[in-house]
C-alpha cells in the first residue's frame, strides 16, 4: 500500500493489522460504486489514506482501530447517497479534532469544500450541550444549526452521532447517559426538522434504550408478545387492501410498519393510556403513483372499514413544517382491531424517510412540495433552486446556508446560550444577562480576548462581561446597541441620572440667584414652593428644579413668582456693561456657601460640560452658565465669550473643579520655532520627560517668518502641568513662542 504521503511529523507507531480496516474501506468503495459507477473515487481513497495515517495507533473504546469509525460513518453517508465532498468529510471528520492536522492542511490536500465541512464538524464537536449551564434544548439546537455553513456538515454530524450511538455500549454508564441525552434532545429533533424520519427513529430508539432501560424493556417485551398476531393481522389486511385497490385500478405497493418503541413510549406517557389503546401501533402504508390516487385509496379504505372520527389527517394539502406529506386515517378493522393507514406517493415516501438527504439522490424532474413554514423556508428554497438547476455542481454551491440569518447564538462562560439579533454587541449581551450587568459593564472578552464594546458578536462566541460597581452606561452606547432591551435600559438610566443632575443644578441655581437678589429663602414654605411648581404645570417642586437645571426657565422668573412685589420678572439692572463687569470679575476664593457650587470633573459629565470655545482645564478659574436645554457650560473666566454671555447674568452659576487626579484634559498647543533639523525631536523629548501623552502632532514651515510651526494636542492633568510644559518648551533654543489654542 502507498506510504509516500507519510509526513515528517507523523508519529512513529506500530501499524495495526492493516487488513480489517483496508477491507472495510473496500466494502465502502464497492457500495459507492453501485450508485456512482462512473465517479472518480481517487479523492476518497486519498482521504482514506490520509485519515488512516493520522489516526494510526488510536483506538476506539470498543478496542477496534480508530479508523473503523470514520469508515462506518462514511458508510452511513453512502447509504444516504451523499456526494463525494460529504463522504470525504466523513473519512476526515475527526482528524482535526483528534490529531495534529489543521484545517489549512485539509484545505491544501482536499480543497475548500471539504475543509469547510471538516471545520464545521469540528466546531460542532466542541459544543457540549450536557455541560451547558441550563440546558435549553431549543436554543442549543438552533445555535448548532446556525453554526452550520454547509448543510453537509449536519449530514456528517448525524452520521457520526448514529455510529457513536450504535457503539455506545462500550462506554462508561456516565458517558452513555450524557451522549444519549444529547442525542434525544438535540440530534434526533434536528433530524426530524430536516425530515429525516429514518435517522430520527433510529437515534431515538438507541437513546431511549440507554436513558429509560426499564421502560424500553417493558415496551419491547409487550410488542414482542403481540408481534406474531400483529404480523398475521397486517398480512391479512394487506391482502384485503391489495385486492380492493386492484379492483379500483389503483397501482400501489404496500408496506406494513409497527410503531417504534420510543414513539410508543411517548404516546403512552403523553396520553396516559395502555398499549391496547394505541390506535396506530400498527400501520399499513400504501404507496401509490399520484396525489389523485392517494385520495382514491383513502376512499377505498373508508368504504371497507369504519374510520375513527377525528383521526383523518391530510398532510398532503397541509404538509408538516418539515415537508412531510401523507394522508393518515385510523380505522376499525376485522375482529374490532384498530390500525392506522398512511397513504402517500413514492416521492412523498422518499422525503418522509430521508428528508433533505432525498435531494441528493434524484436531482432532476422532481416537483418540490409546497411548505409554508417560514422557519424552514430555506429548505423549500433549496428544493426550488435544485429544480431550476441542471448542473449538480451548481446545486452544491447552494449548500452554504445561513439557517437563522436574523439571529446570533452566543454563550456565557458557563455555557448558557444567549440568543441575540444579528450584529448584536457585548453591551446587548450584558443587558440580556441582567440589567445590572449591562449598567456596570466596562469591557468584554470574546473567546478570551478583550474586544471593543461596539464589536459584533458571532455564532458560538463565548462572551465574558467585565463590570465595575458604580459604573454608569455611556450615552454613546445608544449608537450601536441592537436590542430594544439594552436601548431602553440605557435610556432609562441616562434619563434618571441626567434628571438627578438637573435637579441638583436647578436647586443651586435658584439658591444662588435668590442670594444675589437678597431674597430670604428661609421664609419660603414647602407649600409656597409647590404652588409655584404647579403654576408651571409640575406636580412637585423637584420637577421644577429639574426644569431649571435643564435651562427651561430662568431662576429669576421662578423667584418673581415667589415674591412678585420684590422681584420683577425682567431683570431691570441687567444692563450689559454693568452686569458683565460684576459677573466676569474673578471671584476671590470660594463663594459664601459652598453648597451652591457645582463640581466639574475632568470627564464631561451629563449636563455639565466644558465649553468648546475655551476648553478649560483643571486649575484654571472657571465659571458656569446655565444654557437653554443643554445643562451647564463651563468656561474659563478668561474666555472672551464669557463677557457676552454674562449679559444674562442670572444664568451664571458657580462651579469648581472636583477633586480628582486621574483624568486628563486634551489641550492644543502651537509652537513657533526656527526652522532647523532636530527641533521636533527636542520638543517630543520634553513632552516625554513630563510624561505627557501626545494625541496628535503636525509640523509646517512658516514661509513668511522663515520659521516653523508645530501644532499638537497633548493630554495634561491640570493647569500646573501645562505651565511646566510650556516653560520647558520655551527653554529649548530656537523656540520663539508657545501658544495655547483655545479652539
Ligand atoms: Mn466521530
Amino acid at each position: 500500500m502507498p506510504s509516500e504521503s507519510v509526513s515528517p511529523t507523523e508519529p512513529l507507531v506500530v501499524a495495526p493489522p492493516p487488513d480489517s480496516v483496508e477491507l472495510l474501506y473496500r466494502d465502502l468503495e464497492a457500495k459507492i460504486r453501485e450508485y456512482r459507477p462512473k465517479d472518480d473515487l481517487a479523492p476518497l481513497e486519498t482521504a482514506f489514506r490520509f485519515a488512516r495515517q493520522w489516526h494510526e495507533g488510536q483506538m476506539r473504546d470498543s478496542g477496534e482501530p480508530y479508523m473503523v469509525h470514520p469508515i462506518k460513518v462514511t458508510q452511513i453517508l453512502a447509504d444516504m447517497r451523499m456526494d463525494l465532498v460529504a463522504m470525504e468529510t466523513g473519512l476526515l471528520h475527526d482528524v482535526v479534532e483528534d490529531t495534529s492536522v489543521t484545517t489549512d492542511q485539509i484545505r491544501k490536500e482536499f480543497g475548500e469544500d471539504v475543509a469547510r465541512c471538516v471545520d464545521g464538524v469540528t466546531k460542532l464537536s466542541k459544543l457540549d450541550f450536557y455541560s451547558a449551564e441550563d440546558r435549553q434544548a431549543e436554543s442549543f439546537r438552533k445555535m448548532l444549526l446556525a453554526m452550520v455553513e454547509d448543510i453537509r456538515v449536519i449530514m456528517v454530524k448525524l452520521a457520526d452521532r448514529m455510529h457513536n450511538m450504535r457503539t455506545l455500549g462500550f462506554l462508561s454508564p456516565e458517558r452513555r447517559e450524557r451522549i444519549a441525552r444529547e442525542t434525544i434532545e438535540i440530534y434526533a429533533p434536528i433530524a426530524h426538522r430536516l425530515g429525516m424520519g429514518k435517522i430520527r427513529g433510529e437515534l431515538e430508539d438507541l437513546a431511549f434504550q440507554y436513558l429509560e432501560p426499564d421502560a424500553y424493556r417493558e415496551i419491547v417485551a409487550a410488542m414482542e408478545s403481540r408481534r406474531h398476531s400483529n404480523e398475521e393481522f397486517l398480512a391479512e389486511i394487506k391482502q384485503i387492501v391489495a385486492n380492493e385497490l386492484l379492483g379500483e385500478g389503483i397501482p400501489a405497493r404496500m408496506d406494513a410498519r409497527i410503531k417504534r418503541p420510543y414513539s410508543v413510549f411517548q404516546k403512552l406517557r403523553r396520553q396516559k393510556i395502555a398499549m391496547d389503546q394505541v390506535y396506530d401501533l400498527m400501520a399499513l402504508r400504501i404507496i401509490t403513483d399520484s396525489v389523485k390516487n392517494c385520495y382514491a385509496a383513502l376512499g377505498v379504505i373508508h368504504n371497507r372499514w369504519r374510520p375513527i372520527p377525528g383521526r383523518i389527517k391530510d398532510f398532503i394539502a397541509i404538509p408538516r413544517p418539515n415537508l412531510y406529506q401523507s394522508l393518515h386515517t385510523s380505522v376499525v378493522g376485522p375482529h374490532g382491531q384498530t390500525f392506522e393507514v398512511q397513504i402517500r406517493t413514492e416521492e412523498m415516501h422518499r422525503i418522509a424517510e430521508e428528508g433533505i438527504a432525498a435531494h441528493w439522490k434524484y436531482k432532476e424532474g422532481r416537483k418540490g412540495p409546497a411548505a409554508d413554514d417560514q422557519r424552514i423556508a430555506w429548505l423549500r428554497h433549496l428544493v426550488e433552486w435544485q429544480r431550476d438547476m441542471q448542473d449538480p455542481g451548481e446545486f452544491m454551491s447552494t449548500l452554504k446556508v445561513d439557517l437563522y440569518p436574523e439571529e446570533v447564538y452566543t454563550f456565557t462562560p458557563r455555557g448558557k446560550v444567549i440568543v441575540l439579533p444579528r450584529e448584536a454587541t457585548p453591551i446587548d449581551f450584558a443587558y440580556a444577562i441582567h440589567s445590572d450587568v449591562g449598567n456596570t459593564c466596562i469591557g468584554a472578552k470574546v473567546n478570551g480576548r478583550i474586544v471593543p464594546l461596539r464589536s459584533s458578536l458571532r455564532n458560538g462566541d463565548v462572551v465574558e462581561i467585565m463590570t465595575q460597581p458604580g459604573h454608569q452606561p455611556s450615552k454613546d452606547w445608544l449608537a450601536f446597541v441592537k436590542t430594544a432591551r439594552a436601548r431602553n435600559k440605557i435610556k432609562h438610566l441616562i434619563n434618571a441620572s441626567e434628571r438627578a443632575k438637573a435637579i441638583e443644578i436647578g436647586e443651586k441655581y435658584l439658591d444662588k440667584e435668590a442670594r444675589r437678589l437678597g431674597f430670604q429663602f428661609s421664609r419660603v414654605t414647602k407649600s409656597d414652593l409647590d404652588e409655584v411648581a404647579s403654576d408651571y404645570g409640575y406636580s412637585k417642586m423637584e420637577d421644577l428644579y429639574a426644569a431649571l437645571g435643564y435651562g427651561k426657565f430662568s431662576a429669576r422668573q421662578v423667584l418673581s413668582k415667589l415674591a412678585p412685589e420684590t422681584i420683577k420678572d425682567e431683570p431691570e439692572e441687567s444692563k450689559p456693561a454693568a452686569s458683565a463687569e460684576t459677573a466676569a470679575a474673578p471671584m476671590p476664593g470660594r463663594p459664601a456657601d459652598g453648597d451652591a457650587v457645582i463640581k466639574v470633573s475632568g470627564m464631561d459629565d451629563l449636563l455639565v460640560y466644558r465649553a468648546k470655545c475655551c476648553n478649560p482645564i483643571r486649575g484654571e478659574a472657571i465659571v458656569g452658565y446655565v444654557t437653554r436645554g443643554k445643562g451647564v457650560a463651563v468656561h474659563s473666566r478668561m474666555c472672551h465669550n464669557v463677557q457676552s454671555l454674562m449679559y444674562d447674568v442670572e444664568r451664571k452659576i458657580e462651579v469648581e473643579w472636583a477633586r480628582s487626579t486621574a483624568d486628563a484634559f486634551p489641550v492644543r498647543i502651537v509652537v513657533h520655532t526656527d526652522d532647523r533639523p532636530g527641533m521636533l525631536n527636542q520638543l517630543t523629548s520634553v513632552l516625554s520627560d513630563e510624561n505627557t501623552n501626545i494625541r496628535s502632532l503636525e509640523a509646517k514651515t512658516e514661509l513668511e517668518q522663515d520659521g516653523a510651526l508645530v501644532e499638537m494636542t497633548v493630554d495634561v492633568r491640570d493647569k500646573k502641568q501645562l505651565e511646566k510644559l510650556v516653560a520647558a518648551m520655551r527653554r529649548i533654543s530656537g523656540v520663539r513662542d508657545v501658544e495655547r489654542l483655545l479652539n
